[in-house]
Order: structure tokens, then sequence, then C-alpha cells
């Protein structure tokens, strides 16, 4: 399996630190929102490459944390007259509500920043007794230059980035001994939640969480650490400077970065109005779709979202779930019968395209390869199975193309949604079973529409009822 290394540019074999085991880490989203189309990337990318390990029979520790204190958290908090732990806990629910329906596995552990305070302290006093972090005026900073592999990730030299930060040298404001260095923790603003440490009362700077979280539940050294190519710097090359400062030892092996999500061939932005939430697709289609048009791409590439890319997304998604409709419904009618020599033929061809999928996964995630194997197994069972087909060719085929799907995330087994018809005639099979005082059968097919997402309403004018 081939991984390609922000750090070293180059697509690597990958060898776990530990055999059979995966250390991994994601940067998670900063919870002031619902997410949106370009959050939910890295999600379905790197759940992606976790159930592809895992699929290979690597057991993955896999890390992903909330941001969950923050500048852009307070002011909603402040806007709406809560405390910024409220405004954190809602949307950590709803991020959480998100990767559910895009079918993201939840993580092996969530930690949040607000709940591993103790072992920032503990980090940051490490690094200024190490000399590679000082305090002024109740804020410490990491001195950067100490740091003689700063700028490895992001492949910076130093005097660069220094002469590109002379501007902010010149407004004599700056109280650091190096406009290089960054904060690990600052005191707090009126109105600000703070945290008790020997410099003030205060809070973490970013970047520092991770270095945190990600050694408290992974160890000193980790396989892969992930995320945006946004946060390759300075947010990952600060990490790397704070960990291996502070352990004395390599931080991650593997750096991986997916690319960015823009809309309509433009960057993604609020203020421009070329913004959507995942919630605002979600009232347009399932969001299975769009974790197929995402993984329809390679990680790396820039993708564009529009209108047209999530209808085709949509359409190809289809052929692939009716071709395992068909099949389920063959199955029902085939026969337990010897497999003719095309059948033996057509398995083979299946297995070579399962093959191909698997050195697709293999060659740095090319799930737009991947996916294309699928679609070459849908073609043959399209073209080659039917009614006359032996039950065990139509069994391996739809297993085939199930076992793949599965280990992209997009699931198969499609729930049957409710006719309108069958509603109405539940809603007055319910309705006779009440007059007849069944409550009984009245309350159990309530249950059951509810199940389906068909909420009743029972007014004075009669029954109403409408999809959740
Ligand atoms: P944030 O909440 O901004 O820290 O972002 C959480 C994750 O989403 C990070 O890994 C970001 O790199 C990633 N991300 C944010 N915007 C986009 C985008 N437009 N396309 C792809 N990834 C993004
Ligand atoms: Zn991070």
């Amino acid at each position: 399996m081939k991984i390609y290394n922000t750090l070293t540019k180059k697509k690597e074999e990958f060898i776990p630190l530990e055999e059979g085991k995966v250390r991994m880490y994601v940067c998670g989203p900063t919870v002031y929102n619902l997410i949106h189309i370009g959050n939910a990337r890295p999600m379905i990318v790197f759940d992606t490459v976790r159930r592809y390990m895992e699929h290979k029979g690597l057991e993955v520790n896999f890390v992903s944390n909330f941001t969950d204190v923050d500048d852009k958290i307070i002011k909603r908090a402040n806007e709406e007259g809560i405390e910024a732990g409220e405004v954190a806990k809602r949307y950590i629910e709803e991020c959480k509500k998100d990767m559910a329906a895009l079918n993201v596995k939840p993580a092996t552990k969530h930690p949040l920043a607000t709940e591993e305070i103790g072992g920032m302290l503990e980090m940051i006093s490490h690094l200024i007794e190490k000399g590679y972090a000082y305090e002024k005026n109740g804020t410490v900073y990491f001195r950067t230059r100490k740091f003689k592999e700063y700028g490895k990730l992001s492949h910076k030299n130093l005097d660069d980035l220094q002469s590109g930060n002379r501007s902010l040298l010149v407004t004599g404001s700056d109280e650091k001994e190096d406009s290089l260095d960054f904060v690990l923790w600052k005191p707090k603003k009126e109105g600000e939640p703070a945290w008790e440490s020997p410099w003030s009362d205060g809070r973490p700077g970013w970047h520092i969480e991770c270095s945190v979280m990600s050694k408290k539940y992974l160890g000193d050294q980790i396989d892969i650490h992930a995320g945006g190519e946004d946060l390759v710097f300075p947010h990952h090359e600060n990490e790397i400077a704070q960990s291996e400062a502070a352990n004395g030892k390599e931080f991650a092996r593997y750096w991986m970065h997916n690319g960015f999500l823009n809309i309509d061939n433009k960057k993604m932005s609020k203020s421009a109005g070329n913004f959507f939430t995942v919630r605002d697709i979600a009232e347009k289609y399932d969001l299975q779709v769009l974790r197929f048009f995402m993984l329809s791409a390679h990680y790396r590439s820039p993708l564009n979202f529009s209108a047209d890319l999530m209808e085709a997304a949509k359409n190809g998604l289809d052929r692939i779930l009716t071709a395992v409709s068909k099949l389920k419904l063959l199955l029902e009618n085939s026969k337990e019968i010897e497999l003719t020599e095309e059948e033996k033929t057509l398995l083979e061809r299946v297995h070579k395209l399962e093959e191909k999928f698997d050195n697709a996964m293999d060659d740095d995630f090319n799930t737009a390869d991947a996916i294309s194997a699928i679609f070459e197994i849908v073609k043959e069972s399209n073209s080659h199975l039917n009614e006359n087909s032996s039950k065990e060719v139509v069994t391996k085929v739809k297993e085939s193309i199930e076992s793949l799907c599965d280990i992209l995330g997009i699931i198969t087994e499609k729930e049957e949604e409710l006719l309108d018809s069958d509603i109405e005639s539940l809603i007055e099979e319910r309705q006779l079973a009440r007059k007849n005082k069944d409550f009984k059968r009245a309350d159990a097919i309530r249950e059951e529409l509810l199940q389906k997402g068909i909420i009743l309403e029972d007014t004075r004018q009669g029954v109403t009822w409408k999809r959740a």
C-alpha cells in the first residue's frame, strides 16, 4: 500500500510502526456552525482510508478531535447570549448527525480540546523547561528558530517566512522575541472562557491542542496525521515543532492532505455566497450521493462542486444500486445449477476487476479508479446475468459489488421508500382498528410508520401525515 507523504513529497510504501496496527490522527472541525461540504471532504476521504486499511486486516486506532474553544465559537456565543460551551456542544451533536448520514464511522476517540487542558499545561511547561518556549505578559510563545527542522513539512525556508512577516515587526506592538514565534497559551479577554495556568488565566493556542490529544490517545509517535491541505502551514508545521521538541521523537511518519473543494470553480466562501452546508445538500440529495461524488475524484486533487456534477454522481450511484437490486431479484428466482463455462470466465473477469480495485486503492487511495472497477463489474452483471443464470454466479457478483461498495462506505442496502398510496392504506387500517377499539394494532401502525420516517398527526379534521 502506497501513500503520498507531504513530508517527503513522494509516494511511499506504508509500513506501520507496529505490525498490523495503525495509529491515525485527523484534525477535526471547529464547531461554531453546521459543517460545510468542504469540511465533509476530509471526513469522507480519511474514513475511506480507514475502511480500506481495515479491509486489509489492519487495526486502526482513529482519533479525530473537535476544536471546541476558539474565537469564532466565542463570537457566536456572544451573539446568541449563551456560553461558548453550549454553542460547541450543539454543533458537535449536529456534526455527528451529518457524519452518520455520510456513513462516516465514529472515530475510536473524538477528544474535545476543553477536556484536555491538563495535558496542554503539561506540554507547555515541558517546552518552557527545555527552552523551546517562553512567557511574556501571560502569553506563552514557541521559540520557532530553536526547532532546527522548522519548515520541513511545508518545505518553507525560515528566512523567506521571516521576510514575509516583516510588516508585522514594524507595528512595534509585537512582544515576541521573533516574528516567527507562535502562541501556545494566551490570556483571556473580557467575557472569554478561561482556565487557570502558571502564566495567566487563559486558553490554549489551536496548534498545541492537536499535539497533546494525539500524544494522549495515540502515543508520542504515530503512523498517519491528516487534514485538509490548508492545514499544512502553519497548523501541521507547528504541531511537528511542538511534538518533536517536547517528545524528542519523530511525530508522524506519513502526512496526508486532501485537496480543496471549490464551488463552480471558485473558492468556497461565505461572503461570496457560494457556500453550502451538508444540511443544504441533504435537502435535495441522499447524502450517499455526496459521499460518492467526493470519492469520484482523487483525494489530493482539487474538486469542483456543481449541480451538474452532483447529478452525474447521482446517476452513477443509481446505476450501481439498480444493478444490486436487480441481482437481488434474480437471486430469488435463480436455480441451483452448476456454473457454466461462460459463468466461470465471467467470475474470473470479476475477480480481475476486484484486483484492479485493490491496486487502485493501494496506489495512494485512487478511489476514482476503484469506482471505475465497480462500474465494470456492474457492466458485466447487466450484460451477462439473467433469469437463466445460476444462483452461484448471481450471488458471487452481487457480493462482489456489495463488498467493494462497503469498503468505500457506500451503502447498497436501500431501504425501500413507502409510496404515498401505501401510507394512505396503512392510515385507513389504523382508523379502522381504532374504530374497533384495537388500540394495540393502531399504535403498532403509528410506530411502524414512524420507523419509516412518516409522522402522523391526529387533527379535528382527520389524520394528516408528513415525511420526517
Ligand atoms: P476547520 O473547521 O476550518 O478547521 O476545518 C476542518 C477540516 O476541513 C480541516 O481538515 C480543513 O482543512 C478542511 N476543510 C475546510 N474547508 C475545506 C474545503 N473547502 N475543501 C476541503 N477541505 C476543507
Ligand atoms: Zn490539528
